[in-house]
């Protein structure tokens, strides 16, 4: 059975639960998880709390070492780790790899981000004066991470907040708990102290709940949808704690007349199926300038045809499982609804096989704003054109949504390039580039994608609290 690791000791649920995890690839159920709830929580919250006090006050080398070592150790077990993502959530086993490099380079990252944690000090108004900004963790942090990248969400989170000072309680998505766990064996290798870094698994609403509750968590960062993002911020607003927010996207990918099209193509290959279209940056609303809609039309369906389905634990997958059945069926009322609405289907539109969860890559054209597709986050790969004439009308697509978080564009002209990125209402933007996602930069959503960034020199800001002292010398 996975157990859940709180100051230091690998549990079960204090209530004794469990609950079963299924391969989404087979169907087949893989093993059996600890179900905790608050009362596992509340004990690993207190685990945090006690250790916080001499975790901070350790000095940046000590903290930036085990960060260090963690690193060194994840990149040991990067095989056994990318399998339990394949297995537990779908993934081809090379995105998974992929994604157990950049969850360690999270880590690499802020072990050297912690040396750099400056204060200030300001010029005083008066001679008698001096004022000093001290940056200090902001204490206990509870984290919360969805299931489509269930290691890299989580060292994302961790590495910022271990490398500020912070002690962290952490609950992983209940699809994924192995990699979860698997992550903290790499932890526990390292030798953090016993609370620092605690794992807690189980029933969502009363873990979130504890977490909001307990006066002693003085953070909660959450990645995964705007819905449960609004609840946690809602809940965490009665003791005003800290929040930072990684929430739900609806990309927009704009390929203007004087785009490079082999590469746009290339470009919507991977934002729209890379992790079988369940990835928060992925394109939602393909828009293309009508003059070449035809012609790219045809590159994009040649593409989409040979992508290979399967399950993600076979080398050649390049488009593996949905997470679910309630997956499947949020993808199929989407493209039924478009259908029935008028839109075109290119290719796909259908599962690989009845009965399981391989949906093939589609493509649908004639899409309108009257479709639900267009609106809402869909999760899935199925790509959904537009077509437009100029600049201003695909900005203005473009930034209808409620959402902010990454927008995407080809061009070959360069003051098209930058004219459209400055006035693109989101947060990361891909110029030329589907993968705009990288350790060093910041991560993070405007409008109803979300607050505060993770990633580069401003993912560790949200765990650090700037305490300004005013000195008299006289
Ligand atoms: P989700 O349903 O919101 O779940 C995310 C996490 O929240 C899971 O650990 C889930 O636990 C937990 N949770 C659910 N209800 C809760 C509640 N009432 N209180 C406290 N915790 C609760 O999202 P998901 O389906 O896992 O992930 C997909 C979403 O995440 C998409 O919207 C995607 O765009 C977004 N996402 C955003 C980013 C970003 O960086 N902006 C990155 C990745 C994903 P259980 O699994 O136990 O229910």
């Amino acid at each position: 059975m996975k157990k859940m690791f709180i100051n230091g000791i690998w549990s079960e649920a204090i209530s004794g639960e469990k609950y079963k995890v299924k391969n989404p690839a087979t169907g087949k159920i893989i093993y059996e998880v600890a179900y905790g709830d608050e009362q596992d929580a509340n004990k690993a919250i207190e685990a945090a709390n006690e250790v916080f006090a001499t975790w901070s006050a350790k000095s940046v080398n000590e903290r930036s070492k085990y960060l260090y070592k963690l690193y060194q150790i994840m990149l040991e077990e990067k095989e056994s780790l990318a399998e339990a993502i394949t297995l537990e959530m779908g993934k081809p086993i090379n995105e998974s790899r992929g994604e157990v490099n950049i969850a360690a380079e999270y880590v690499l990252w802020y072990a050297e981000e912690a040396r750099r944690l400056y204060g200030e000090i300001i010029p005083a108004s008066t001679t008698n004066k001096r004022l000093h900004v001290l940056k200090q963790p902001v204490g206990p942090v509870a984290a919360i991470t969805p299931w489509n990248f269930p290691v890299s969400m989580l060292t994302r989170k961790l590495a910022p907040a271990l490398a500020a000072g912070c002690t962290v309680v952490l609950k992983p998505a209940s699809y994924t708990p192995n990699s979860a766990v698997k992550l903290f064996e790499c932890i526990e290798k390292a030798e953090f102290p016993k609370g620092v870094a605690n794992l807690v698994m189980g029933r969502s609403s009363r873990i979130g709940g504890a977490f909001t509750n307990n006066k002693l968590i003085k953070k909660i960062t959450f990645t995964g949808s705007t819905d449960v993002g609004k609840q946690l911020m809602e809940a965490a607003s009665k003791q005003v704690k800290r929040v930072s927010m990684e929430l739900g996207g609806h990309a927009p990918f704009i390929v203007f007349e004087d785009a490079d099209l082999e590469k746009a193509a290339e470009g919507v290959i991977i934002s729209k199926y890379r992790n079988a279209g369940q990835t928060c940056i992925c394109l939602n609303r393909l828009y293309v300038h009508r003059s070449i809609k035809e012609k790219f039309e045809k590159i994009l369906k040649e593409k989409v045809e040979q992508l290979v389905i399967g399950d993600g634990i076979e080398e050649a997958t390049e488009v593996g499982p949905l997470i679910d059945e309630s997956a499947y069926e949020k993808v199929t009322y989407h493209v039924k609804d478009a259908l029935d609405k008028g839109a075109v289907l290119v290719t796909g539109g259908e599962l690989e096989k009845e009965g399981t969860l391989f949906y093939k890559p589609t493509v649908l054209t004639h899409v309108t704003n009257e479709m639900v597709i267009t609106n809402e986050e869909t999760f899935g790969p199925v790509c959904p054109i537009y077509e437009f004439d100029t600049e201003e009308e695909a900005i203005q697509k473009a930034n209808d949504s409620i959402y902010g978080l990454a927008a995407y564009y080809y061009t070959r002209d360069l003051g098209k390039a930058l004219r459209v990125g400055e006035r693109l209402d989101y947060g990361i933007i891909g110029v030329n580039d589907a993968v705009p996602t990288t350790v060093q930069a910041p991560f993070g959503g405007m409008k109803e994608s979300g607050t505060g960034r993770e990633g580069g020199r401003q993912g560790i800001e949200g765990f650090l609290e700037d305490k300004f002292l005013s000195i008299d010398i006289e």
